[in-house]
């Protein structure tokens, strides 16, 4: 443990998992609320809201260590994009590979790099600045759905990727996707979803034996403690109708059974647990 480990646990069954945050960016705070009224969500950012009505996101990655390997999930926004870019996004490093190499983890022994999506703030991280793969032993893990919509060409949808980053690692990415749910180490699963993106995925840790626990990343579908109502989906979702059914079954498997929940972009508290409440969910915090 170091200050550049955010948070760290062991699952138990030689489990262990450490969020590294890959630095901060700035959303729209308007866009992150989607259809929710300012009325109900002012409250809620009181503190963090600029003079541009932008929220403060993290960009929060964790390295799932078992006794078969290691995993890395998301990559951030990464070190190639330009000063324009940095600007616009309110970008601050640093990115994924010198924040996990000052956590202590390599990138080479990294085995897995699995990705919720594909959006440039998740997907940015996986060539160096240089151009070379940043984890190079690494298999990389996305939907197949997800590299098909990434690198199509319907307008609406590949706003949110940078396609000539992504046709970079086209065929790194074809080799390691997935179709459908699929285990990618003993332990870790993924786990598709849809809504946020067409090929969007969680990713679910079990430890295994007794008093194992289980953690889930839910990705951009719980980005911040607001997202556990099913209902509060961001105008960043490509299939929102989507999002609101997946969160309201699998939110009610993480809280049933009492699962870590990792928030994906939340700064300062965002691991926790999931509670019902009344026909929704609250996110508590650790
Ligand atoms: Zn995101």
């Amino acid at each position: 443990m170091n200050e550049a480990v955010h948070w760290s646990a062991s699952l138990g069954g030689r489990t262990n998992v450490a969020l590294v945050q890959a630095g901060t960016f700035r959303s729209d705070a308007g866009t992150l609320f989607g259809p929710v009224p300012r009325l109900l969500w002012d409250r809620l950012v009181v503190d963090e809201i600029d003079p541009d009505n932008r929220l403060l996101q993290a960009l929060n990655c964790l390295l799932v260590e078992t006794p078969a390997g290691r995993v890395l999930v998301e990559t951030g926004i990464g070190g190639r994009i330009d000063d324009k870019g940095r600007a616009m996004r309110g970008y601050d490093g640093p990115w994924i590979v010198p924040a996990l190499e000052r956590a202590g983890f390599m990138p080479d022994s990294v085995d897995v790099v699995a990705m919720s999506h594909l959006h440039f703030d998740h997907a940015g991280g996986l060539l160096t600045p240089e151009g070379e793969r940043a984890f190079p032993r690494a298999a990389i893990v996305a939907q197949r759905a997800e590299w098909e919509i990434a690198l199509g060409d319907n307008p609406r949808l590949v706003a949110s990727y940078v396609q000539p980053e992504l046709r970079l690692v086209r065929d790194w990415g074809e080799a390691g996707w997935a179709e459908g749910e699929r285990e990618i180490l003993p332990g870790v699963t993924v786990v598709p979803t849809g809504g946020h993106s067409a090929g969007h995925q969680a990713i679910v840790v079990r430890a295994a034996g007794p008093g194992g626990r289980t953690l889930a990343f839910f990705g951009d579908l719980c980005m911040r403690p607001w997202s556990a109502n099913p209902r509060w989906v961001t105008a960043f979702d490509d299939f929102p109708l989507d999002s609101v059914l997946v969160k309201a079954s699998l939110f009610a498997q993480a809280a049933d059974e009492g699962w870590i929940v990792v928030l994906s972009h939340e700064a300062i508290h965002p691991v926790g647990r999931l509670v019902r409440d009344r026909d929704r969910f609250r996110f508590e915090a650790d």
